[in-house]
């Protein structure tokens, strides 16, 4: 019997997970993806935004500047790629642009957040070369930030785990029944019990709300495309940029650099039935293009290296969907989390503290709890150190992806965490291999052999990413050739 059983495991999921803990707790994730951080979490614009365009008094408001200032810490602690970047709004000459410049300035104010101004011609070009000079004037908030978003979630799950909560991949939810004192429920991998059920289920938690009876929440999923460029334009944009929303209030596409130092424009919106929705199509891709290069004019679209779409888990809600369920008493809701969602998962962790406090949840701390993390990265240290790591592990002398210049050792490192990848994406999401120029054209076939070896399967198991993507779908030689 669980004390708390955690449906989902995306960034939400995982910053619950992660703050549960911290105390004793039996804590349990379900999730149905065969990896985490593999919905919503993986494919958005990565930034922690500073927090001037939630609505004042707004769950989202508070959460948002609560969550980045955690996240400053977990961050650090966990060893998670996070950047300080200002973000601008930029206005060109028109009267609806300038007055809602000067709108979210006001709304800045009022929620809070630290440095935010109204910035005029000169001084935003000053500040970001990179923009159209054509900009009239610009919003500036300074306190925003990017981050890698899978590797945040990544590496909150992984300390979960490490300090004892149990992770369950490939256990999608389907059935949830209130007993008197306790919740049963069932998934793809088996039966468990819990006191008390939270559902992060992202982009699908209209669903698992259904599940004990929940029939007021509607998913309304927005999708947006994006495109990453190659690293060779990442000095072209250093701050992350947004043009003003268009009448029906879209934030619009957006220009910012990576955590690895790419630059990702995107994203659009349209609405799609669900969270499964991430194709991408080039009339779309096309908007992308114009968009860019309406904010950065120097952008070269020739070095795209990637596109990829997210699904927002917006609900008919405005707001985050956050608290006990009225109708399923030890149900909470931690649902309809669109954006900032990244940027408030941690304090949302902390909301659920409160709610499972107030539903006589005992938080006593651990005596014994491990709240650190540390990546090897090869390619980041100096030659000396280089140098002694080859001589403990020659693995580290492999490099695997010319690319990004990750070794076997690195792979190998990854594959033996506490929450195992298993897929070829899964490895990228780890460490980084496949994501460069070629996206995994040289070093995919090394990495499938490196993971077969590893996890001891036939490599006609390995998958690409999700269930079903098979790489090896039959023989074309003699079978026994591929035996490793
Ligand atoms: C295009 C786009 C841009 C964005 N940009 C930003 C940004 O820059 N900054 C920001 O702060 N936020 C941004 N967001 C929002 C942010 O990405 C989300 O708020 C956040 O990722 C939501 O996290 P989640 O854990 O709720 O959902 P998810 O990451 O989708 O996780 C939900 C998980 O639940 C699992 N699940 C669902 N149903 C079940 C079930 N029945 N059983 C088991 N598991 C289940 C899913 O498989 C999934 O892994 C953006 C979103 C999008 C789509």
């Amino acid at each position: 019997m669980y004390d708390v059983l955690i449906v989902g495991c995306g960034i939400v999921g995982a910053a619950t997970a992660y703050h549960l803990s911290k105390y004793d707790l039996s804590v349990c994730v379900c999730e149905r993806y065969n990896d985490v951080a593999n919905g919503c979490t993986k494919a958005n614009t990565a930034i922690l935004h500073a927090g001037f365009d939630c609505p004042p008094g707004s769950m989202e408001a508070r959460l948002n500047l609560r969550g980045i200032q955690l996240a400053k810490e977990i961050c650090e602690k966990l060893d998670v790629e996070r950047i300080q970047m200002p973000t601008f709004i930029i206005a060109y000459d028109s009267e609806h642009e300038l007055n809602y410049i000067q709108e979210l300035y006001q709304r800045g104010i009022a929620n809070g957040v630290p440095g935010v101004r109204i910035v005029d011609h000169d001084e935003a070009l000053r500040l970001e070369p990179g923009l159209n000079p054509a900009v009239k004037a610009a919003l500036y908030a300074p306190e925003s930030a990017i981050v890698n978003p899978w590797e945040y979630c990544i590496a909150m799950a992984e300390t979960a785990v490490r300090n004892g909560v149990d992770i369950k991949l490939n256990s999608k939810v389907t059935a949830i029944e209130k007993k008197d004192d306790h919740f049963v429920v069932t998934t793809a991998s088996g039966v468990y019990e819990a006191k008390h059920v939270i559902n992060a289920g992202g982009g699908w938690s209209a669903q698992v709300y259904q599940l004990v009876g929940g029939n007021d929440l509607y998913q309304t999923n927005f999708a947006g495309q994006y495109y990453i460029l190659d690293k060779c334009e990442g000095h072209k944009v250093h701050s992350v940029i947004f043009p003003c929303p268009d009448e029906h209030g879209f934030k619009g596409v957006c220009v910012t650099p990576t955590v690895h130092g790419n630059v990702l424009i995107g994203p659009d919106c349209y609405e799609v039935p669900d969270g499964d929705h991430v194709g991408t199509d080039p009339a779309t891709l096309e908007t992308l293009k114009h968009e860019g290069h309406r904010s950065v004019p120097a952008l070269d679209f020739r070095e795209v290296i990637h596109e990829y779409a997210g699904v927002r888990p917006n609900t008919q809600i405005p707001d985050f969907v956050i608290g006990e369920s009225p109708i399923c008493p030890g149900f909470i809701n931690l649902a309809g989390i669109k954006s900032p969602g990244l940027s408030s998962a941690p304090a949302i962790a902390e909301e659920a503290e409160v709610i499972l406090r107030g539903l006589g949840v005992e938080f006593k701390p651990k005596a014994e709890y491990v709240d650190s993390r540390k990546r090897i990265k090869f390619r980041e240290l100096s030659d000396e150190d280089k140098r002694a790591l080859i001589a403990k592990d020659p693995r580290y002398g492999r490099v695997i992806c010319r690319c990004e210049t990750i070794t076997e050792g690195e792979i190998v490192e990854a594959i033996h965490r506490p929450i195992a990848p298993t897929t070829i994406d899964a490895i990228k999401r780890r460490c980084n291999a496949g994501m460069g120029r070629c996206q995994g054209g040289f070093c995919g076939p090394r990495v499938h052999e490196i993971l077969a070896r590893e996890l001891g399967v036939s490599p006609r198991d390995i998958l690409i990413d999700e269930q079903g993507t098979y790489i090896i779908t039959s023989a074309i030689k003699e079978e026994a050739a591929y035996e490793v």
